[in-house]
C-alpha cells in the first residue's frame, strides 16, 4: 500500500496580508527552524527548497468593497500559483509554507488548472477549525483568510475576477471540510445554501476519526485523481498548537490528527500540502511548528512500525 513518495517541493509564502493579527508571515522560517527539510528528506530520499516567494508588502491599511488587502492578496496568490503549477508540472509535490489562510487561493487555482489541462479529478481536504466560507457581505473584518474557501468556488467572485483567464473556479464538490467547530452566523447560512460537505468536531466525536476520514477517502478513491491538503494549524487542538491567531478549544487530539494525516497517506492519492496559520509571535518556543513537522512527517509515510505491503487499512 504505501506510496512511492514524488519530490517534496518547498514554496515559503512569507505573508499575513490576510490576518488581522500579525505573524504568520514568519511561518516559513518558524518550519524550516523546525525541520520541516531534514525531515522531509528522510522520508523522501530529496528535497527542493525553492525558497519564499518574493510578493508585496501592505504600507497602509486597504479595504474596498468588503475586502481587506485583495490587491496584494491577489499578487501573492499569483505568484504562489506559477510556482505550484511549475512544481506539479515537474512531477513534485508542492508543500507551501504559510503565511495565512488566504494564500490557498494560490496554490488551489494552481492546482486545479494542472488538473483541468489534464483532465485530472481534484479533491481538497480543508482541515480547519473554520469553515473559511464568508464573502465581503458576511466579513466583518474583510479579512481574506476567511473567505478562500467561498472565493475560490464563486463564479463571480472579484478575486477570481482579478486573477484572470487561466483561472476557473473550482466547484463546491470538490472541497472537504474536516475539523470545522466554529462558524460565523451568516457563514452557516452560506455553508448550507452551496451544500459544502463539513464534517464537523461533533461528527469526529460521534463517529470517532478512523470512520469519518475513512468515508472521505473512499469518496476520494472513488473519484481517483490529485488530493490536495490544505491544513490551517488550528484544526489543531489548541492545546497541542498554541501558535495561531483564531485559536479554538475542542479540536483534534495528536493522535486523532495523526491517524488523519496516515490514513490520507495510505490512500495513495496525496499530492500537494498547504501549511498555513502557523504564528511565531503567539507560539511557546517554536511547537506549533514542530507539530506542524511532526504532521507533514506522517502525510509523507512516517509511521510507527514498517507494514508489509499486503497490510490491510
Ligand atoms: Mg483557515
Ligand atoms: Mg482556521
Amino acid at each position: 500500500m504505501p506510496k512511492q513518495n514524488k519530490v517534496p517541493a518547498l514554496i515559503g509564502v512569507p505573508t499575513d496580508l490576510g490576518a488581522s493579527r500579525r505573524g504568520c508571515s514568519m511561518g516559513p522560517e518558524a518550519l524550516r527552524v523546525a525541520g520541516i527539510y531534514p525531515v522531509l528528506e528522510r522520508l523522501c530520499g530529496q528535497v527542493i527548497d525553492t525558497g519564499d516567494i518574493d510578493g508585496p508588502r501592505a504600507t497602509q491599511e486597504a479595504t474596498s468593497n468588503g475586502y481587506r488587502h485583495l490587491e496584494l492578496a491577489v499578487t501573492w496568490s499569483r505568484m504562489l500559483s506559477i510556482r505550484v503549477y511549475e512544481a506539479l508540472t515537474n512531477g513534485q509535490c508542492p508543500v507551501v509554507l504559510g503565511g495565512d489562510h488566504s494564500i490557498a487561493m494560490g496554490s488551489i487555482l494552481g492546482i486545479a488548472r494542472y488538473c483541468r489541462e489534464r483532465q485530472i479529478p481534484l479533491t481538497i481536504l480543508w482541515l480547519d477549525a473554520h469553515a473559511d466560507f464568508n464573502t465581503p457581505a458576511t466579513s466583518p473584518s474583510g479579512n481574506l483568510h476567511g473567505m478562500p474557501v467561498a472565493l475560490l468556488t464563486d463564479p463571480d467572485s472579484e478575486m477570481l475576477r482579478r486573477m484572470g483567464a487561466d483561472y476557473a473556479p473550482v466547484a463546491v464538490e470538490n472541497f472537504q471540510l474536516i475539523g470545522v467547530r466554529s462558524v460565523d452566523r451568516e457563514e452557516k447560512l452560506n455553508v448550507n445554501t452551496a451544500g459544502l460537505a463539513v464534517h464537523d468536531m461533533r461528527q469526529i466525536d460521534e463517529l470517532g476519526m478512523r470512520a469519518v476520514m475513512r468515508a472521505v477517502l473512499d469518496k476520494a478513491k472513488a473519484r481517483g485523481g490529485h488530493l490536495h491538503v490544505s491544513f490551517d494549524i488550528d484544526f489543531l487542538d489548541p492545546l497541542i498548537a498554541p501558535g495561531t491567531g483564531a485559536r479554538v478549544k475542542g479540536g483534534p487530539s495528536y493522535r486523532e490528527a495523526q491517524l488523519c494525516m496516515e490514513m490520507i497517506y495510505d490512500s495513495g492519492l496525496f499530492g500537494s500540502l498547504d501549511l498555513v496559520e502557523i504564528n511565531p509571535a503567539l507560539d511557546i518556543r517554536n511547537q506549533t511548528a514542530e507539530i506542524a513537522v511532526e504532521m507533514s512527517a506522517s502525510l509523507f509515510g512516517e509511521q510507527i512500525l514498517a507494514r508489509s505491503s499486503g497490510s490491510k487499512r
